[in-house]
């Protein structure tokens, strides 16, 4: 009779369990191809095939060269890359590249004014709607602008590729950044234009602000309008690239499914205890068994 309850509790536990252990997964990042947008005077992106086809013993094997310029497509700005003696790309520590995903949407105001920089009533907007920024937060602007991508042209909103004085892209205040350093604890700064500063910058005054406080930036962020302003998890993986002033990164964000298959909800953690009581119980169930 013991071992019936035994058997009911966890099948009622998996049953919870089995509906939420889930989490979504969103890609944020634009591939890496020879369409990818670079900053003006970069070298060209190289793929070249090294192999694609039947070895001699009749193996299928593909293996290609790329190079690339660190700042390019969807990549991170290391601190290093605007401040001297400040994180390089392989030193920037991994627990600073994940963070809440603060998205802060300046859509219709880009749409009306594309030199438009956040300022710090949006952040304040979105904190009167979410609370508080989180400690170590990923702070994203979306301006909208990756639906330009990879039309260099309407990225950089320019007839002069060439001349960045004619760039005309929304990005971040300096003033805003200096509110979120000392306001706030934030871990990574990102834009889904090509720079933190917006385009008509003379003194790329966010990038320098950042990098003193040794904050890396996100650029050419994609994909944003699929995950919610508030309540991702972002994780900046950025190629470890030894002295590095910054990198290609594969951008993502996971939101917590937090709906069970009884439409209950609740946390993380909450999801973490009950698979804990999933292995636990049967394991004592039957160590009771044995010692009777
Ligand atoms: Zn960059």
């Amino acid at each position: 009779m013991r071992q019936h309850t035994h058997v009911l509790f966890v099948s009622v536990l998996l049953g919870i369990c089995g509906g939420s252990l889930d989490f979504k997964v969103v890609d944020l990042t634009h591939d890496h191809s020879n369409t990818t947008i670079y900053w003006p005077g970069s070298p060209e992106y190289n793929f070249t095939i090294l192999s694609r086809g039947k070895t001699a013993g009749g193996i299928w094997l593909e293996m290609n060269y790329f190079g690339t310029a660190e700042h390019a497509g969807t990549h991170l700005d290391s601190p290093a890359h605007f401040y001297k003696d400040r994180n390089r790309t392989h030193n920037v520590p991994l627990e600073n590249l994940i963070g809440p995903g603060v998205i802060i949407n300046v859509k219709n105001k880009a749409a009306m004014n594309a030199d438009y920089q956040v300022s710090i009533d949006d952040l304040k907007q979105w904190e009167s709607m979410y609370n508080k920024i989180p400690e170590n937060a990923i702070v994203i602007m979306n301006s909208g602008w990756h639906e330009h991508y990879p039309n260099a042209s309407l990225v950089f909103n320019t007839d002069s590729l060439t001349d960045p004085s004619t760039f005309h892209f929304p990005g971040w205040h300096e003033d805003t950044i200096e509110w979120l350093i000392s306001e706030r604890s934030v871990n990574v700064v990102g834009v889904d234009t090509p720079s933190t500063d917006f385009g008509q910058t003379q003194n790329f005054a966010v990038h320098i602000s950042l990098g003193k406080a040794n904050i890396s930036g996100a650029e050419n962020v994609a994909n944003l309008d699929a995950i919610p302003e508030s309540g991702s998890m972002i994780f900046v993986a950025v190629t470890k690239i030894y002295d590095g002033s910054g990198g290609p990164a594969r951008i993502f964000a996971t939101i917590p499914l937090r709906v069970t298959s009884f439409g209950w909800t609740y946390g993380p953690s909450f999801v973490l205890f009950l698979s804990a009581l999933c292995v636990l119980i049967p394991v004592i169930a039957h160590l009771r068994q044995r010692a009777r």
